[in-house]
This record gives C-alpha cells, structure tokens and sequence, in this order.
C-alpha cells in the first residue's frame, strides 16, 4: 500500500494535470468523464471495498483526498449523493446482487442517484410520508409524490422511502426501495430557487411498478434504513472541505472590503473579525470530527453541531456582504463575475439552514441528544399510520 505522503503527492500531481476549470452550470457529460476517469486512476470509492471497484483503503487516505482536492471545484457534486449516501447505505444493507450490480456503475460515474424522502407534508418529520407501495403479483406498485429531490432531473437511479403498512405505526410501516427514475409513471418536474437555478425537482409516483428484488434492507424496515443513510449523510457532510472558491468565505469577503475601500472602517474590521473568528471555529471543529472518523469514532449528534453552524456562518457572511457591498451585493453587470458569484451565494445561503435538517431541528437533536434536555413529546408514537391526522393524510 502507498503510504501517505507519497499518496497525497501523487494526487496532488494528478489533481494539477486532470482538475477541470469550473464551468458555469451543472455538466452532466462533463462529470461523467471526469468521474470515469478519477475511477481510472484509483481516486474512486477510495474508502469502499474492492468487490465493487472501491480501493479498501483507509479512512486517512480520504482525508488526503479531501484535503488536496479542496483546493479545486471539483465537477463531483451530481454523484454527491449516490457516493455519499445511497451507494454506502446499499453496501450496509443491499443483497449480494444489489451491490454488484449498483455500486460499480456508480463508481464510475455511468449513473446517477437521488434521494426520495421528502413530500409536500413530510419534511423535519419524513416518517409521515404518504407515498405508498402494494403489493403486486411480482413486486411492488407505487403511487404518490416526493419534492426538493436534488439531481432528479439527471438521475437513474432513486432510494425511495414509501410507505408499505399503513396499519403500523408511522416509523415502522416504512420499506426503502430503488427506482428506476426512467421507469414508466416517474415524472419528474424541476423547481426553481430564487439563484434562478434549479437545484431540486418535483417528482410523482403513477402506478409505477417496482420488481420484488428492489427493497433495500427488509420490508417494512425502511426507518432503519433511513436512519444508516442519515447517518453517512452527516458524515459526507462532516468531511467535506470548503472549496477555497467560495464567495462568500472570509478571504473574499476581505478582498471585497479592500477593494471597495472599506477594510479600515473600524466596524467593517469587527464584522471581519466575527466572521475570521467564527469560520476557523469551524473548521476546527470539522477537522477534529474528521480524525475522529477516520479513527473509527463517528460524530453522532454532534455532526448536527457542524450542520447548524455551517448554515449560521453561511447566514453571517450573507449580512456583512450585504453590510459591505449594499446594493451591490444584489445587482451586479453581465461581466461582473464577482458580483454574479456574490449573488448565487447570498441567493443559496438560505438553502443551508433547511437542506439535510432545519436549523431547528438541528437544535432539538443537540438539545436533547448533546445537552441532555427533555425529549419533545411524541403524541403519535405507537399510534397506527392511518389513524393519525398528519400533513395531507388522505
Ligand atoms: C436545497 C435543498 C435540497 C434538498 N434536497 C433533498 C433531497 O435530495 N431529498 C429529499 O428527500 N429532501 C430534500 N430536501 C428537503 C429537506 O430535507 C426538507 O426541506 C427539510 O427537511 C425541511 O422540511 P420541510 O421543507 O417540509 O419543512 P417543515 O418540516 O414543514 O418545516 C417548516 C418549519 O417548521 C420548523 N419545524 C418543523 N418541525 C419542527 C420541530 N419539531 N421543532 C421545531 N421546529 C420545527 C422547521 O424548522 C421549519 O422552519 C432539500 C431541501 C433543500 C432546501
């Protein structure tokens, strides 16, 4: 096995020859070539076992990747969630047969994974979802609609949750499956944020037929199975490193005071301080929640102390760009780079404090979980699916 430092310098000369230059919008083709060839290399599922093309290695070796390729805007980001989650959660729980046949694919980034949990009245609490799936002669027919799905729109693949015994209680009538997002009665519509662009999609189920081999772990199982994807949700985002391309981090934000004259104001230069200060907190906390994986001891409830104060961060940087810049931050010309980036940044900001878990609910896990507060009642527990009133209960 290469040992480290000639592993990181080996990356590092192959992240300076083959790392693309940022494109402008979401290339799928792009980040399907870019992905094959990260897998030609070696620099796929480095953490995965090699029975489905992962390279075995150790947890530091993705450290290493992590820490040389935040120096680049890598065009990964459509396979986030397929690597990051789905691929991981069936290599926990699929058959022998799911795991050959999903997880090379995914490696090598011929296909694409989504998401499915989320509903128009299933969010912070997704175990109310209504999404159903019956039983049929050879397998499962689905009928229903998912929303905020992100990548819908270029994906394969889906890990569903749906609900398949409404008679049990809400956490525990629940089956994961996979989708074929290209099977007859998928319809996936885009949304659009206010950035303009459309990150998430909404998608509804009509009688889509699902063969008996696509539950992932076991029937009626899928809360367990939701919950091992959360988990490596908050892992995923946990190690992941900051592009040092972000426009709202602390350096471009000084350069921003600096060119418009402003880094000597005094209050300029406390407001800089607070979001130094706040952003290295960060990133210390993140590295030590990165060893402690990497050593085999993973964050728990405290990957919710990372989430929420990523989103707060995010939340401050948008004010004191808008402090600094005023209007500016908000207008900008067609040739303004800065400004167009200034823009999608305090346009996405928002997203941070909702995506993967609501600041509050990041709060009520801390709460109770961290701080050792009272749990929140729970009026429905041990209550059967469908005599409860929840969200759009039909
Ligand atoms: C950019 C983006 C990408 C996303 N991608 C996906 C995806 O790929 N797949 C997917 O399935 N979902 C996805 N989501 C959905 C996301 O998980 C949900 O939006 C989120 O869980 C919140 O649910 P909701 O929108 O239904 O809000 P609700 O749950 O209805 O919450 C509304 C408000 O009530 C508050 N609230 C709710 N419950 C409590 C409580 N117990 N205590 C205190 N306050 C509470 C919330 O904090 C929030 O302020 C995405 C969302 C965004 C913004």
């Amino acid at each position: 096995m290469t040992d480290l430092s000639t592993y990181r310098e080996e990356l590092r000369a192959w992240l300076r020859a083959h790392a693309p230059a940022p494109g402008p919008a979401t290339d799928v083709a792009a980040a399907k070539a870019f992905q094959a060839a990260l897998f030609d290399a070696g620099y796929a599922g480095i953490t995965w076992p090699t029975d489905v093309g992962g390279q075995g290695l150790g947890p530091e070796y993705q450290q290493v990747f992590s820490d040389e390729s935040s120096e680049y805007e890598l065009p990964t980001g459509v396979f986030t969630i397929g690597q990051g989650m789905c691929g991981p959660t069936v290599n926990d729980l699929g058959t022998t047969e799911q795991r050959t046949r999903y997880l090379p694919p995914l490696l090598r980034g011929e296909e694409i994974w989504c998401q499915l949990f989320s509903e128009p009245g299933a969010g912070s609490d997704v175990a109310s979802l209504q999404t159903r799936a019956v039983p049929a002669d050879d397998g499962w027919v689905v009928d229903g609609q998912k929303v905020w799905t992100t990548g819908a729109q270029w994906s394969d693949y889906g890990a569903l949750l749906a609900r398949t015994d409404p008679d049990r209680p809400k956490h525990s009538g629940l089956t994961m499956f996979i989708i074929d997002m290209h099977a007859p009665g998928v319809t996936v519509r885009p949304l659009k944020d206010m950035s303009g662009r459309s990150p998430f999609n909404e998608i509804t189920f009509d009688s889509v037929h699902l063969p008996a081999d696509s539950v992932i772990g076991e029937v009626n199982a899928g809360w367990h199975a939701a919950v091992t994807m959360l988990g490596h949700e908050r892992v995923t985002i946990g190690s992941r490193r900051t592009a040092k391309t972000n426009p709202l981090d602390f350096a471009a934000v000084r350069a921003l005071a600096r060119d418009l004259g402003v880094d000597a104001d005094p209050a300029v230069r406390d407001r800089l301080a607070e979001l130094y200060t706040r952003e290295r907190v960060l990133e210390l906390f993140n590295a030590r929640v990165r060893q402690e994986t990497a050593a085999g001891n993973a964050p728990g409830a405290r990957g919710s102390v990372g989430k929420l104060a990523g989103a707060l961060l995010s939340r401050l940087a948008v004010e004191v760009v808008g402090e600094i810049a005023g209007p500016a931050a908000a207008g900008w010309e067609a040739d303004d780079e800065r400004g167009a980036g200034l823009a999608l940044g305090i346009t996405s900001s928002p997203a941070a404090g909702i995506a993967g878990g609501t600041n509050e609910i990041q709060r009520g896990i801390i709460g109770e979980r961290i701080l050792g507060l009272p749990k929140e009642p729970s009026v429905d527990r041990g209550v059967p699916f469908r005599e409860l009133r929840v969200g759009t209960q039909r």
